[in-house]
Order: C-alpha cells, then sequence, then structure tokens
C-alpha cells in the first residue's frame, strides 16, 4: 500500500513526564515504521527530546513530523521553560500546571480543527491527562485511544478497582486490598500502596483521576507500551472488561536499537565504566525521571550498596539538592566522575538506560517499578530488585515479583513522596525504612549466581526472547500495530 493511502496518526502525548513523552515518540516512530503517517505535537521545551529521537529512529522513507505548540506557562504564573512537572518546584505550583495544560488542550484543538491542515488525523492517540482530544477526534469523526504510561496488569487492576467503587470510600492505610484479577494470582497491597486514583486528594487536586478515569471509559482503546505474552492476559481481560481495543505494541524502547547509541561525555562515561566490568556483574540502581529518597534512606541504601559484592552504577536523581552532609558521605565513598574506576560510580544526570540495562556487564536493576523502566529491564533480559516509591509501582511490582518471578522485593511498605504526592517537599527528617542489611539481602538473593537468583535470571532472559519476538514480523505487538493502523484506514 502507498504510505500516503495509509491513515494519519495524531499523537499528543501527556508532557507531565519525560516517560510519558519518551514511549510516545516511540509509538510514533512504530507507526511510522509501518508505514503510517505521523505527526507529534508538543511543546517548546520538549520538542527537542521528541525531535532527537524521531531523527534517530526514523526509518528512511517513513513519513514523521513533529509539531510545536506554544505552552502558556506565563498565563499560569509558572516560570518560563516550566513545561514538564519535573520542572515544578512546589506543589503549589502543580494545579497552575494543569491549568496550562487545559489552555495548551485549546491550542491544539484549534490547529487539529484548522480546515488548511496538510492532512486530516485518522486518529487521535492522547496522554492520558489530554482529556481535551476527546470531543476534538468526536468533532472530526476519528478514533481516539489513550496512552497512559502504565502496563496492562496495573490498568487492569485499576479498572477492577474503579469497578469495585474504590474510588468512593478511601481505603485506610493498613487495610489490606485485593487486587487479584489474574485467576491464578492472589495480589493484596495496604491501602497506602494503591495508584493514586484510590488515595485522598493530592496536589494534583481531587477531581483530575475522575476526569482521567471518564475520559479513559469514553476512548476508542487504549494503546499500551507491552507486548501480549508478558502480562498473563492482563490487556485482553481489560477489553472483555471495559469492551475497548486494548493493544500492547512494545517494548517500544526496542524501536531505537541500534540507533540509538549514547550521546554526550557523561552518557559514554557511562558506558565506558560499564565496559570494564565483567558480564552479569554489575547493579544498576535508578528510581527513574523524578523519583528521590529522603536523605536518611538514600544514606541506608549507600551504605549497603558500598559493601556489597558488585560493582554498582547508582543514578541519583535530585543530586542538586542533597544536604551537605549526604554529599560529603557520596564524595568519601563513591566514585563521583567514574576516573577512580572505583566500585561505586555515581550518576547525577541523566543516565543513558535503554543502553545501561543492554549492556552485558548489567546483572541486575534496583529499579522504582515505573513501567518505562520494568519494561525496558523486561526488554534487556535484566532480573529486578524492587523499591517501589508511589503512583502505581507497588501494583508492578507485584507484577515483577509474584506474577512474573523475575525480581526480588527489597521489602518497602511506605510510599515516598514527590511533588504530586507531598504537602511539602524535602522532608529531611523522614526516617529511613530499610535499612543496609535488608538492602544487602535482597542484593544477595538477586545477584547470587545459583538457587534462587539462576531462577529468577533465566526466566528473565527468557522474557527477553518473548519481546524481541513480539516486534518482529507476525509478533503479537506487531500484529496489534497493524490492527491499530488498519482499524483507522
Ligand atoms: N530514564 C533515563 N535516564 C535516567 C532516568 C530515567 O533514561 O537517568 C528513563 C528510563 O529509561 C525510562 C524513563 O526515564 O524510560 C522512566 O520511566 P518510568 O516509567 O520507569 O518512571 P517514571 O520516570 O515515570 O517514574
Amino acid at each position: 500500500m502507498e504510505t500516503s493511502a495509509k491513515p494519519h496518526f495524531v499523537l499528543v502525548p501527556w508532557i507531565g513526564s519525560i516517560s510519558h513523552i519518551v514511549p510516545m515518540t516511540d509509538i510514533g516512530c512504530l507507526l511510522a515504521s509501518h508505514g503510517a503517517s505521523v505527526a507529534i505535537i508538543t511543546t517548546p521545551a520538549n520538542a527537542p527530546l521528541v525531535q532527537s529521537r524521531v531523527d534517530r529512529v526514523t526509518p528512511r522513507g517513513a513519513v514523521i513530523g513533529v509539531t510545536t505548540i506554544p505552552f502558556p506557562t506565563a498565563e499560569a504564573g509558572l516560570p518560563d521553560g516550566c513545561e514538564r512537572l519535573d520542572l515544578v518546584r512546589s506543589p503549589a505550583m502543580v494545579p497552575s500546571f494543569f491549568k496550562a495544560n487545559k489552555k495548551f488542550g485549546e491550542a491544539v484543538a484549534q490547529y487539529c480543527r484548522r480546515e488548511d491542515a496538510p492532512r486530516r488525523p485518522s486518529c487521535i492517540i492522547a496522554g492520558m491527562c489530554n482529556t481535551w482530544t476527546l470531543p476534538v477526534a468526536r468533532d472530526l469523526g476519528v478514533p481516539c485511544y489513550i496512552f497512559h504510561g502504565f502496563g496492562a496488569f496495573a490498568l487492569l487492576c485499576i479498572d477492577h478497582l474503579y469497578r469495585q467503587g474504590r474510588h468512593e470510600a478511601i481505603a485506610s492505610a493498613e487495610e489490606l486490598v485485593d487486587i487479584s484479577v489474574l485467576q491464578q494470582f492472589e495480589c493484596k497491597i495496604l491501602g497506602r500502596q494503591l495508584p493514586p486514583h484510590f488515595l485522598p486528594s493530592t496536589s494534583m487536586g481531587g477531581g483530575l483521576m475522575q476526569e482521567v478515569r471518564d475520559f479513559d471509559v469514553a476512548v476508542d482503546g487504549v494503546v499500551v507500551n507491552s507486548f501480549d505474552e508478558l502480562e498473563h492476559g492482563s490487556a485482553a481481560l481489560l477489553a472483555a472488561a471495559s469492551g475497548r481495543k486494548v493493544l500492547a505494541v512494545g517494548p517500544v524502547s526496542l524501536c531505537c536499537a541500534p540507533s540509538l547509541d549514547p550521546q554526550g561525555d557523561d552518557a559514554r562515561r557511562c558506558m565506558a565504566w560499564l565496559d570494564g566490568k565483567e558480564a552479569n556483574s554489575v547493579v544498576y540502581v535508578s528510581f527513574g525521571s523524578a523519583g528521590s529518597l529522603p536523605p536518611a534512606q538514600l544514606i541506608q541504601l549507600g551504605m549497603a550498596l558500598v559493601s556489597c559484592r558488585w560493582p554498582v552504577m547508582w543514578v541519583i536523581r535530585g543530586a542538586d539538592s542533597l544536604p551537605d552532609d549526604v554529599n560529603a558521605w557520596l564524595g568519601e565513598n563513591t566514585d563521583p566522575d567514574g576516573v577512580a574506576d572505583g566500585k561505586c560510580l555515581v550518576v547525577r544526570g541523566w543516565a543513558p538506560q535503554v543502553a545501561i540495562l543492554a549492556h552485558p556487564a548489567v546483572g541486575g536493576f534496583m529499579t522504582h517499578c515505573g513501567w518505562g523502566s520494568t519494561l525496558e529491564s523486561v526488554a534487556a533480559g535484566v532480573p529486578m530488585l524492587t523499591w517501589p516509591l508511589f503512583a502505581e509501582q507497588f501494583v508492578n511490582e507485584k507484577l515483577i515479583v509474584d506474577v512474573l518471578a523475575i525480581g526480588v522485593s527489597v521489602g518497602v511498605t511506605k510510599p515516598t513522596e514527590n511533588v504530586l504526592t507531598a504537602s511539602k517537599l524535602g522532608s529531611g527528617e523522614a526516617k529511613a525504612e530499610v535499612g543496609a542489611e535488608r538492602v544487602e539481602k535482597a542484593l544477595e538473593r538477586l545477584m547470587d549466581g545459583a538457587g534462587e537468583g539462576e531462577d529468577i535470571r533465566r526466566r528473565a532472559a527468557e522474557l527477553k526472547r518473548k519481546a524481541n519476538a513480539a516486534l518482529e514480523k507476525g509478533g503479537s505487538s506487531y500484529n496489534n500495530l497493524e490492527n491499530l493502523i488498519d482499524s483507522c484506514a
């Protein structure tokens, strides 16, 4: 079929977080590689990130463009360039960010409805908070899909909890809530570990999650960064429960291999450090694009990392605002710039995570269980040490540890506050929940080459094979992408 005869997808990633922008851009690249034409709409500050991925992953001949629409920061009282939630400095600014996103939505809607547009959209795929795309899609008479950034298992759990009315009566923090959505697996989590939809109102405001839920049930389908072989039929169960298409098209991080070589000095330094280490020997530690631990917890974790038997690459976010004593401790105990080729390399900037996980030296990933990181780890066949912080991460931990058995839990029971969930930032006195000894024990279980660790590694390797197969011609994600394109033709 001619490219021009294929449908035109308009993708509007939720700009709250890099972890939404990156996979949606990758979905755009995958659609383009299947011959669809794609326009990704974003804001000026986020455009370079989107454009750089599009430039590097797009196969020759693919039709994909990036459109920039201003984000009304000044109007909303936000600092110039504050176009992502990780750039928001206080919980008080969070409502202004969402207000600006609504205004941004009006401009996006106007753009999509333009009569003189080179191509009318055949389908809109919207990030979860971009609820304003639905009326546009309805006006244009085209399907609207949602992308949550969550996995299918978490989405199924959330749907299940809504159907149980869990959003109407907030669970107590200590209550064990049943999230057994898969027949063979009993799953329960504490009330305080539930996704934000079922927690008391936070700095995001109570109405937002309901708005997202209303949007979610009204759209024509859900696009998920996952693959059908991974989540024990969760996507199909969600489709059956909700009566919408649920299409797993990932792992989308694989769309860029091998062209996404790490760029920049810091990234190259990470890779060079790994080059000097033995296969499967390194523990990679990262808590995502926004996660950071309170100082007391950071020190307990650090003590375990510097004394364990394995080399460690430790990414620390928010490193600029660490207290002096923590900085001093890091300076004395870790290798802050990699020059000493020490045992524990601290990365204070942005680590090239996908490339790191794919490096043969990496044998374990201590992760906050964000879905992007989880799936990147699965795609690379790297076993996980789970340390959930907030959002749907405690649910993802259940999938990793109890359902897939490709990880070991550190044993965190309390969520960690962030800018969206906190009443105040940087509660420096927060006590460490997890002591160094517990972290070391979990590391031993995961990294030990025999027994439990070996079984976990074998299962992770098997899932890596399935993840890669899913995107190949005739694989489940490949077919779901074709299905998505055909349904919009
Ligand atoms: N990431 C990265 N380098 C970093 C930190 C994060 O490349 O130093 C990427 C990571 O590869 C993943 C995303 O940021 O794609 C984090 O997404 P995830 O869903 O795991 O967590 P979130 O940031 O939403 O908490």
